[in-house]
């Protein structure tokens, strides 16, 4: 009785894993079939200079253009697209799509806007990733002052001394570094002074609740304090209402990305924008 009742839950078990295993295949075939035939495409969040009012720069943030599903935010595929290694020539099309697009915009004359790409892991670690920017800043023409680039803190901790090493060589290479969702990433702020990096992306999460909790305001203070003090410029995620601009600017904080100002907009919509 035991016996059976216990093959009965190892092919549970087995039963489960393998349909696991087939939704990955599947999902990984469907990525594949997006990377060949223009499946993806990057919406762009501005970014705004407090003091000015303007737009400096923007985000480039990616979404799946599945057949069947429509539109699918990058939380539904990117960590699986990290764990099969897909990342790596998704993050390729990212960065050249943001790249080409960024040197559209100077070509047309616009005032020079700085693009923002998210980096993952993988792609971080991967031994050829300067070569394959220094790559497609060749052929797309952008000045690499244009580019910049957003790590987590996830992705440094514990390869302090690495980071260090290829944060220096994408630096030399004239690339901008960005920290993203800073202070959720529990890392020792030691190592921040060691980096070559250039700005600090509050995450949004400190500044979703202000200005109704005491603790997120101080620790939103606390990020720009910080930044101020280590020469680096801080930029709030999330800023969605005037209440919170407003408390953010007198904290000393330089910009923002948010709903208040615009949500990440497709192409079109986004030059309408910038054309205002
Ligand atoms: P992130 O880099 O922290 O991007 C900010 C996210 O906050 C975006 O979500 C954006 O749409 C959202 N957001 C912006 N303003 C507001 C606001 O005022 N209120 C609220 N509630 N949300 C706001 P999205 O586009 O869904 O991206 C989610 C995450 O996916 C990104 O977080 C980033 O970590 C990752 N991601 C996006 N594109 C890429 C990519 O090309 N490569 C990699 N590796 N990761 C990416
Ligand atoms: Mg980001
Ligand atoms: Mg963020
Ligand atoms: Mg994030």
């Amino acid at each position: 009785q035991a016996k059976a009742q216990g093959r009965n839950t190892y092919r549970f078990f087995t039963d489960a894993m393998s349909r696991a295993a087939q939704l990955h295949l599947n999902l990984e075939r469907r990525l594949r079939r997006a990377l060949e035939q223009r499946g993806f495409v990057l919406h762009y969040q501005p970014q705004i200079d407090i003091a000015s009012g303007r737009m400096v720069g923007c985000e480039a943030l990616l979404r799946w253009n599945d057949p069947e599903e429509g539109l699918i935010p990058p939380n539904r595929f990117i960590p699986f697209a990290e764990e099969s290694g897909l990342i790596v020539p998704i993050g390729d099309w990212v960065l050249e799509t943001a790249c080409q697009q960024a040197r559209k915009w100077l070509d047309a004359g616009l005032p020079p806007l700085l693009v923002a790409v998210n980096l993952s892991a993988r792609q971080l670690w991967q031994a050829d990733l300067p070569e394959r920017i220094a790559a497609i800043l060749k052929q797309t023409g952008l000045p690499p002052q244009s580019l910049e680039l957003e790590l987590t803190e996830s992705m440094i901790m514990g390869h302090e001394a690495q980071a260090v090493e290829r944060l220096g060589l994408l630096r030399s290479m004239g690339l901008r570094l960005a920290i993203d969702d800073f202070g959720t990433g529990y890392s020792s702020l030691s190592y921040l002074k060691n980096l070559p990096i250039e700005v600090l992306k509050i995450d949004q999460s400190f500044v979703r609740n202000i200005p109704q909790d005491r603790n997120d305001m101080e620790i939103s203070a606390g990020i720009i304090a910080l930044a101020r003090k280590l020469n680096l410029k801080v930029l709030a995620e999330g800023v969605e209402t005037p209440e919170q601009l407003a408390f953010l600017a007198e904290q000393g904080c330089d910009s923002y990305q948010g709903y208040l100002f615009s949500r990440p907009l497709p192409v079109e919509a986004f030059e309408k924008l910038l054309l205002r």
